[in-house]
């Protein structure tokens, strides 16, 4: 088929199904490459319209796509829309009651349907192999592809055993999806999955609609509370690290007259899912949460999302963050920082020496250095994924509007500490070094003989 005869289809479809007219950035190639049978990596941002971009193909093609998925709630989620758009999908999951999971398998024995959402073990197992021996699979979709990838930030051993797809499947097009991965990840999916040449379909990371601000947390509830007070009665979602942090953040924002609530693992899924539809229905302003909330979240008017503490990568900054402002109109991202947080996700990530640990630390190393960092936010992302930002002033991060407080002569300080820390032979904290440094009276560095050191009270 040509490129025209693809597309007027493809074009069809969309317009049928979905009623859109056209296609978002990049669509037009990874639906080429879908309908095609060519091997395709797409990174699109979150709200860059991933699923469409298989869900059109699989209708336009003959036979039944096949979509793996790694929550349960996300390809309920799609099926769902999918079904209200009048496309022929299921699922097939172990939450299914057996007459709900034998109802997909006689559709899928009698070609009654366009796609099928399945986890990744199923997709590989022998009685699934079997059951789709006569079945003509038009393409197979790998969502959130970066959990193949031992250098992506959400590794799934059992997205691994995929790396045997393209031989039980040698003459289908495989496609990876992902809103997050550097050229690495990427490299990787396809070394993984063993694609054949795949097109690396890859858009912007850059969004300019947001609004970085990075501080260091100082007064971790009031710093909070000055957000939200900027944006009552908008949406907006606080990321805390731990579920106990999600809990007293909650309690204080509450007593502060604020409308939140919280979400977190620790909770009864009944309460969970309650609090999730409150927010979407704007019953309340803000969701506190940990980052088990937001993946398949579609909330466009994100107005805010705040960090309460640093994420544990720039990957999970960059997903998380850019919840916000899905209807491209502007939205505030607050990180709040602090030394105690990279000792924490030091903590949970364990002391094993293991691989993904230390591509975990390395990452924990990026994020770092990206808060602590006084270049441009947007500059700073963009670069992280390979790509660059065609602007030298991105007048939307705190960096480039001139609302970092800058310290005088920094090198001459940074000179001084350094010394001193050599001074102290490496054997103190941050507190007491700054002790010495500021001339303190303590008996403690009296005794130690630290008050005859050069850098005493310099
Ligand atoms: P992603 O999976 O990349 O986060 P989605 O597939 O959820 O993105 O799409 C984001 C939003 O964009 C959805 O509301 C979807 O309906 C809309 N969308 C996708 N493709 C188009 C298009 N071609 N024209 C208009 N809206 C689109």
């Amino acid at each position: 088929m040509t490129d025209d005869k693809s597309l007027a289809k493809i074009r069809q479809v969309l317009g049928r199904y979905w009623g859109f007219q056209d296609f978002l950035p990049q669509q037009k190639e990874a639906m080429l490459c879908a309908e095609e049978s060519r091997d395709s990596i797409v990174v699109l941002p979150t709200g860059g319209g991933k699923s469409l971009c298989f869900q059109a193909p699989a209708v336009a093609l003959a036979g039944m796509a096949i979509v793996v998925s790694p929550l349960i709630s996300l390809m309920k989620d799609q099926v769902d829309s999918l079904r209200d758009c009048g496309v022929e999908a299921a699922r097939l999951d172990s939450s299914q009651q057996p007459e709900d999971q034998q109802r997909v398998l006689s559709a899928i024995r009698n070609g009654g349907l366009k796609i099928l959402y399945l986890a990744p073990e199923r997709i590989v197992s022998e009685p699934f192999a079997n059951l789709i021996r006569d079945v003509r699979i038009s393409l197979i979709a790998v969502d959130e592809a970066h959990c193949v990838s031992m250098w992506g930030h959400d590794f799934r051993p059992e997205y691994r055993q995929l790396d045997i797809l393209k031989k039980m499947f040698p003459n289908t097009g495989i496609h990876a999806y992902t809103a997050t991965a550097t050229e690495q990840v990427r490299n990787d999916i396809g070394r993984q999955l063993h694609l054949d040449n795949p097109e690396s379909i890859v858009g912007s990371f850059d969004r300019p609609n947001l609004h970085f601000k990075i501080q260091r947390l100082t007064r971790r509830f009031e710093q909070i509370a000055e957000v939200l007070s900027r944006h009552r009665g908008e949406s907006g979602i606080v990321y805390c690290i731990r579920r106990k942090d999600v809990d007293q953040m909650c309690s204080e924002m509450t007593a502060r007259g604020f409308s939140v609530l919280p979400y977190h693992a620790g909770m009864e899924n009944s309460e969970r899912k309650n609090n999730q539809e409150a927010f979407a229905r704007e019953e309340i302003d803000t969701i506190v949460a940990t980052v088990a909330f937001g993946m398949g979240i579609d909330k466009s008017n994100v107005r805010y999302v705040v960090h309460a503490g640093m994420p544990k990568s720039l990957e999970h900054y960059q997903q998380e963050s850019g919840r916000a402002g899905r209807d491209s109109l502007e939205a505030e991202c607050c990180l709040f920082y602090s030394g105690r947080d990279y000792a924490t996700w030091e903590f949970l990530l364990g002391d094993m020496e293991s691989e993904p640990r230390k591509i975990a630390m390395r990452k924990l190393g990026h994020i770092w250095n990206y808060c602590t960092g006084v270049t441009c936010r947007h500059q700073a992302i963009v670069n992280y994924f390979g790509q660059q930002l065609q602007k030298e002033n991105c007048a939307a991060c705190d960096v480039c509007l001139g609302e970092l407080d800058k310290m005088e002569d920094s090198l001459t300080v940074a000179q001084k500490i350094l010394s001193c820390v050599i001074r102290l032979d490496q054997r103190f904290g941050a507190e007491y070094t700054t002790l010495v440094l500021v001339g303190s009276q303590k008996a403690r560095i009296k005794k130690l003989g630290h008050d005859r050191l050069k850098t005493y009270g310099i």
